[in-house]
């Protein structure tokens, strides 16, 4: 109804409005908690794996060599159950709270990036970055304190930033970008081809890979155009010098159109979907033994 005040309307009473916004009040309470606990979050991780040739060895289907592990943030709410990114990530993304969330997830990823290293199984770790803690002046300095504290080389650390972020070409991002890449963090842009003028943020910014985004993959075999996009983008991430991943990638004839194009690498339920910290573990273990076994077998390991 309309509320009246002394004859003019003062507000539109709209209940579902309303219980929008308590919902998000009430998440956002819930996830203050859970940050301060730190039993509801956890990552997930996803590898990336390369496309290159890759020798066959014998007995084992060689699923290509893991370039890098992504790291996927997972909340398991009490009431709510197990919550996906897209489930809260947009309602924390315009609070206060994205701050330290993000800080959280670097702190987590960068420890169990530690942990493969002192393993003797060191990958890169990959961490998706809002555009809230792009604007952050003072991103570059929390990100050098944790490499120091889990005594990481930077270049182990690789930071996701959808294209539409960087698209937003605000003076703060790109000196944080800047000070980031100078510490020798890695920059991919993910979901790459969504936004307006994937070009000029290639040149723009410091960026070393470039992530397809995941419904050019599912459409390049039905879709020209969406073939015609992969394919641009490759080509120009060759030319440009920078690694090309494609995500998505379900299907074998997706795998070996990526690799024909000259994709460097893939990530996708056919090689690996995320998996928990020990698992992922298990898997890079087993893929340096069969890399042991390779090498034993040409006679040089
Ligand atoms: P993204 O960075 O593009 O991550 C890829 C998403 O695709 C993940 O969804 C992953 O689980 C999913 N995926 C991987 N392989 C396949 C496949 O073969 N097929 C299909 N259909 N999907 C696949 P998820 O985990 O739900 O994450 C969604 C988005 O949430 C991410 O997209 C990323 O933008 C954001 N996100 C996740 N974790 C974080 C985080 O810690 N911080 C921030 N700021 N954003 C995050
Ligand atoms: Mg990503
Ligand atoms: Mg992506
Ligand atoms: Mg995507």
């Amino acid at each position: 109804y309309q509320a009246k005040h002394g004859g003019q309307p003062v507000a539109w009473y709209d209940p579902a409005r309303d219980d929008a916004s308590t919902d998000r009040l009430a998440l956002l309470a819930e996830l203050r908690e859970a940050l301060a606990a730190g039993e509801q979050l956890s990552l997930e991780l996803q590898p990336a794996v390369a496309l290159g040739p890759v020798k066959p060895v014998r007995g084992a289907e060689l699923a290509g060599e893991i370039t890098s592990v992504e790291a996927l943030l997972r909340w398991q709410h009490p009431r709510r159950g197990r919550l996906a990114p897209g489930q809260f990530l947009p309602v924390v993304e315009a609070s206060e709270l994205m701050g330290p969330l993000t800080h959280w997830v670097l702190d987590r990823a960068l420890g169990l990036a530690a942990g493969w290293r002192r393993a003797g199984l060191a990958v890169p770790v990959a961490v998706n970055i809002s555009a809230r803690s792009l604007a952050e002046r003072q991103l570059p300095e929390t990100i050098d304190e944790l490499l120091g504290r889990y005594r990481l080389p930077a270049e182990l650390l690789i930071l996701e930033i959808t294209e539409t972020v960087m698209l937003s070409s605000s003076p703060v991002i790109d000196d944080v970008l800047a000070r980031i890449r100078r510490l020798g963090v890695q920059l991919a842009v993910d979901d790459f081809g969504t936004g307006f003028s994937s070009f000029t943020v290639l040149t723009r910014l410091p960026v070393q890979e470039v992530k397809i985004d995941r419904e050019f993959v599912a459409q390049m075999s039905d879709l020209p155009k969406a073939e015609a996009i992969v394919r641009a983008t490759v080509d120009l991430a060759r030319r440009l010098n920078l690694r090309v991943v494609a995500e998505g990638v379900e299907h074998p004839e997706q795998r070996s159109a990526l690799a024909e194009l000259g994709c460097t690498a893939a990530q996708g339920f056919l090689f690996h979907p995320p998996m928990a910290p020990d698992r992922l573990s298990a898997v890079l273990r087993e893929r340096r033994q069969v890399q042991r076994r390779h090498l034993r077998a040409e006679g040089t390991g």
